[in-house]
């Protein structure tokens, strides 16, 4: 297993990447490197290098080739759950290849994040992006109402969801059947679920109303479960 670590670009200066002291700790004593050990260097934006320990800085040996991103993007528009519930949907989401999570702050949203929240989740991204061997972290972008989201989906070309509870709608996996995925956002509720007039909204945004399945999922459940259910039809003949 080769190790990963994501590097700003400030970072990097010709063949050489100046590791910070926490990364330096990480890679001596956390993961037990020794000088000459080889890790794996991300720019988290899709660019990888094959890179040497050498005191307090690692050298680059080679550029790599590899591709585990999807090959569309999955931008998650989710209302944000009750206490720390957000960060389980960014670390299982990108594991499953999430590009963008857009934190939703709906009408029935109880939580009133605290401004140290955004880099605690954009630090689990970071390190889930690691750990699942990707070359893009995600975006965390700053938590917005669903109103301000809802017009800038409208800027985004992409085809849009929203999942709704006890309503007649379609399933993701249908529709995702009958039109093959190009990008998408898919948007979910806080545990109270949408209101009326944020669905309504959002439909006339142009937003598709989805089912997940005859259950109620939790408020973390059904972000996971949608972005699978889109992993799944876009990689099943790919991996
Ligand atoms: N309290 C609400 C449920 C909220 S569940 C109720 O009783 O109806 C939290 C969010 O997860 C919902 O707003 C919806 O976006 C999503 N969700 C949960 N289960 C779902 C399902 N079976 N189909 C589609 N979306 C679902």
């Amino acid at each position: 297993m080769v190790y990963r670590l994501v590097i700003e670009a400030t970072q990097q200066e010709n063949e050489q990447i100046h590791l910070t002291s926490q990364q330096q700790h990480y890679l001596n004593r956390v993961l037990r490197l020794r000088e000459g050990d080889r890790f794996v260097a991300m720019d988290g934006l899709g660019k990888a290098w094959i890179a040497q320990l050498i005191g307090t800085s690692a050298s680059i040996l080679e550029m790599l080739h590899e591709s585990t991103e999807l090959p569309i993007s999955i931008t998650l528009m989710t209302a944000l759950p009750k206490g720390n519930g957000f960060d389980e949907i960014v670390r299982c989401c990108t594991e499953l290849g999430v590009t963008a999570f857009m934190p939703i702050l709906s009408d029935r949203t109880l939580l009133n994040p605290s401004a140290n929240k955004l880099d605690r989740w954009r630090k689990i991204a970071t390190e889930a992006a690691e750990q699942s061997e990707r070359q893009v972290v995600p975006i965390v972008s700053e938590p917005i109402n669903f109103t301000q989201a809802l017009k800038d989906a409208i800027a985004l070309d992409a085809d849009c969801y929203i999942c709704v509870t006890r309503t007649e709608a379609k399933h993701l996996l249908t529709h995702l059947q009958e039109k093959p995925a190009k990008n998408l956002i898919v948007a979910t509720g806080p545990e109270g679920g949408w209101t009326q007039t944020e669905v309504d909204n959002a439909i006339a945004a142009g937003f598709h109303p989805i089912s997940l399945g005859c259950r109620i999922l939790r408020a973390i459940t059904a972000p996971i479960v949608a972005v699978s259910i889109v992993v799944a039809i876009v990689e099943q003949q790919s991996c």
